[in-house]
């Protein structure tokens, strides 16, 4: 269809895809006549963290709406409504081997689905008790989502085992900064801030493909000769730091350690800046606790010593610390920023290697100063959001623990329960899908927002846990492969359907409009949870709006004085803030008259009983799974430009999927000729776990002694089964970004 006339209203809103939450501006399609409605159209708008930038996801982000599968029924296993037919285990491998389905999903009205769905439910948790039944949440979900699915599992199913694909992406940062600042918000500051930085310091994320709209932000460390990337391989990303052929005044620093050393890189760094005292003394006396510990454990990680575990040059990681603390205030620089992302957090020392860059940031004075600072990069669109409103195994809404005896009570009170009712943490998601039909643990899982299947670690032994349970259910807007194995699919709205809220990667809360109405019978999942709710026997004291401005203001209140205070805010308020020109109010914003929202936070003090940061000894352990005879190459895994997550959007965009349509495999020219595996091969790739296969591609932006590959696939091209799920000690994080594999042809049939 061509454009809409320019009198067609126009609507402001953000994109459906990753944290940046690029400003857009949607029109309404015209009525069409069809089942699916028109998409809408995109047009890019002006807001602080794109300023008129998209990203080719962004601009294509209207087609997904449209998909000619989208879901527009409920849908439930014929042998689940006629008992004779063939059981849902006859299809368990239907999602790899894309046989014909001896036991289809077959469309229901929404009172079968929902009396089937809470008759199973009942009956499960009267059988095994409450915690028979678990839920798997989402970092896309609206807040107003999140805090609702959280509530629906804490009161009415009464499980304590509720878990979210956030702890795929941002556990490590959240538990360093929880640990180090007694708060965690991805970005305490804008993103704009970065612009005036004369050194950042960014460690493992490929943002020049993740997120492109925020490179125009590296822009002052890229001209100052300051950007340092710190990525294995040679991504986009790091050929913006030194790329001789760029037209940038100055080089910055491309170092690229050995998969799973980065933490070694960053105590070496730490060292050098004590070695050669250029750490901010009197900022570490007024505003830190913990320094001689951490001293003392970097004093034998000289540069030489790094450059043995990482292969990282000595006199490279010298040029960096010096970089970075000449760019500090303390020397008279312009501000320097470390930054995180999910290349250093995806990691069994995820959490450690956090905190050594809060340590190296602590050490040079940066954080809590207005131009300087320590952030991580959060990924998926609601991913800070998503951590804040209660669907994290131990947090209740407005980011406080669960396990705290004042923040049971007070979330009681909103909800109008008996705080001894409410279950305590449950499981972390990676030990969550793995107790799975285990004798103990659940025999039913609801699935919101998230694809497990292609995007948990170590994915076969989840589809197997899958296969095994009583009742899966999965909610969602598409036939993703986890609603592949369900016994009940709900069809559900998103992005220009719905209205709510999302938070940013920088804390800013900012609002979601719908434009379209959605297709077929979709409904959103607050009044899914609503219905369920209902069936279930819930009191009508125990409300589940499912008007989501009347869903914030509850969680508003639920969050007022916790750590991520909403109080202040309500949709109301985003839009008349909106309409002044505003770009959304950060948080915390308290219910104070003139508060207007918290952009840099821990300027005065950090969120610890003391106010001070705690700087904590951490060491360098080095990956789970070592490479070794039979897997001696690195696998690191991540992302590209035109895909998002486990592709269940993206791959349903033509254009998109014109651009990358196969995953592929990148292995260094030397490899590929010492393996005979030419450019264009097929290649497999074998762990401990499993195998995947793909097409291999030459570049020699990867090491020789590693080979990477996208995540974005299912079946057998889905790396996912070939990961780890080996964890963080600390935070449940899986270690995505690093095993160890065999290489080799895939051999003739
Ligand atoms: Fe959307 Fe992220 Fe691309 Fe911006 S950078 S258009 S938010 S996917």
């Amino acid at each position: 269809s061509g454009p809409r006339p320019d009198t067609a209203p126009r609507v402001d809103s953000h994109c459906p895809y990753c944290a940046l939450q690029c400003g857009m501006s949607l029109t309404a399609a015209a009525s069409s006549g069809r089942s699916v409605p028109g998409p809408p159209e995109v047009q890019p708008r002006d807001f602080p963290t794109n300023r008129g930038g998209l990203c080719q996801k962004g601009w294509t982000a209207a087609a997904v709406l449209g998909a000619s599968d989208r879901l527009v029924s409920p849908l439930v296993r014929r042998s689940l409504l006629d008992p004779a037919a063939s059981g849902p285990a006859a299809v368990r491998d239907a999602v790899d081997t894309h046989d014909a389905d001896p036991d289809p999903l077959v469309p229901v009205s929404w009172d079968t689905a929902l009396d089937l769905v809470a008759s199973r439910l009942a009956a499960l948790a009267a059988e095994h008790g409450p915690e028979s039944v678990a839920v798997f949440g989402g970092g896309g979900l609206t807040n107003e989502k999140a805090y609702a699915l959280g509530k629906f599992a804490r009161t009415v199913l009464r499980t304590p085992n509720i878990d979210y694909n956030g702890r795929f992406c941002m556990a490590s940062a959240a538990a360093g900064m929880n640990r180090a600042f007694g708060l965690d918000r991805g970005l305490p500051f804008p993103l704009a801030d970065l612009g005036g930085a004369q050194a950042v310091l960014l460690l493992g994320s490929n943002l020049a493909e993740t997120m492109p709209p925020a490179v125009q932000h590296l822009a002052g460390a890229r001209a100052a000769g300051g950007l340092v990337v710190v990525d294995p391989r040679r991504s986009a990303t790091a050929r913006l730091a030194d790329d001789p052929a760029a037209d940038q005044p100055a080089q910055g620093v491309h170092l690229a350690p050995v998969p799973g050393t980065d933490l070694a890189v960053l105590l070496g760094l730490l060292h050098v800046v004590l070695a050669e005292n250029l750490a901010d003394t009197a900022y570490l006396a007024a505003r830190t606790t913990g320094f001689d510990d951490v001293a003392r454990s970097v004093a034998a990680w000289w540069p030489e010593r790094v450059e043995s575990v990482a292969g990282v040059p000595a006199g490279e990681l010298r040029r960096v610390a010096r970089l970075l603390a000449a760019a500090a205030p303390v020397h008279g620089g312009a501000g320097a920023y470390v930054l995180t992302g999910r290349g250093v957090e995806q990691s069994t020392q995820g959490t450690a290697t956090v905190t050594a860059a809060i340590n190296l940031a602590l050490a040079l004075g940066l954080p809590g100063r207005v131009g300087s600072g320590y952030g991580a990069i959060t990924g998926q669109g609601n991913g800070q959001g998503g951590r804040e409103h209660g669907q994290k195994a131990d947090q209740l809404p407005g980011y406080r623990k669960i396990d705290d005896p004042a923040a049971r009570a007070h979330v009681a009170a909103v909800w109008g329960v008996d705080p001894d009712t409410l279950p305590g943490p449950g499981l972390p998601a990676v030990r969550l899908l793995r107790s799975l039909a285990t004798p103990g643990g659940p025999r039913a899982l609801l699935v919101h927002g998230s694809n497990v299947v292609v995007s948990a670690p170590n994915a076969g032994a989840v589809i197997e846990r899958l296969g095994l349970l009583d009742l899966l259910v999965v909610c969602d807007f598409v036939p993703s492969e986890t609603a592949g194995l369900a016994h009940v699919v709900l069809p559900v709205t998103q992005w220009a359907e719905e209205e709510g809220t999302m938070t940013s990667l920088e804390g800013r809360v900012i609002r979601r409009r719908a434009v379209v109405a959605p297709p077929g019978a979709a409904r959103s999942e607050l009044w899914i949870l609503a219905e369920l709710a209902r069936r279930l026997g819930a009191p009508a004291t125990l409300a589940f709006p499912t008007d989501p401005a009347e869903v914030f203001d509850e969680l508003a209140r639920a969050s007022a004085g916790g750590p991520a205070d909403y109080a202040g805010l309500s949709h109301a308020r985003l839009d008349a803030d909106e309409a002044e020109a505003g770009p959304g109010l950060f948080w915390p914003v308290p219910a104070e008259p003139g508060h207007t929202g918290t952009p840099r936070i821990f300027l005065d003090r950090f969120a610890t009983t003391d106010g001070r940061a705690r700087m904590v000894a951490v060491d360098h352990a080095g990956p789970s799974d070592e490479v070794r005879p039979g897997a001696p190459f690195y696998l690191v895994t991540g992302r590209v430009l035109q895909h998002y997550q486990s592709g269940a959007q993206t791959h349903r965009v033509a254009e998109l999927e014109r651009l990358v349509a196969e995953p592929y495999v990148e292995l260094h020219p030397v490899l590929g000729f010492r393996l005979g595996l030419p450019d264009g091969a097929r290649v497999r790739l074998t762990s401990d776990r499993g195998q995947v296969e793909a097409t291999a591609r030459w570049t020699d932006a990867v090491r020789p002694d590693t080979v990477f590959m996208p995540f974005h696939w299912s079946g057998a091209g889905s790396v996912n089964r070939v990961t780890t799920d080996a964890t963080d000690p600390v935070s449940g994080m899986p270690e995505f970004k690093v095993c160890a594999v065999d290489v080799a042809p895939v051999p003739d049939d």
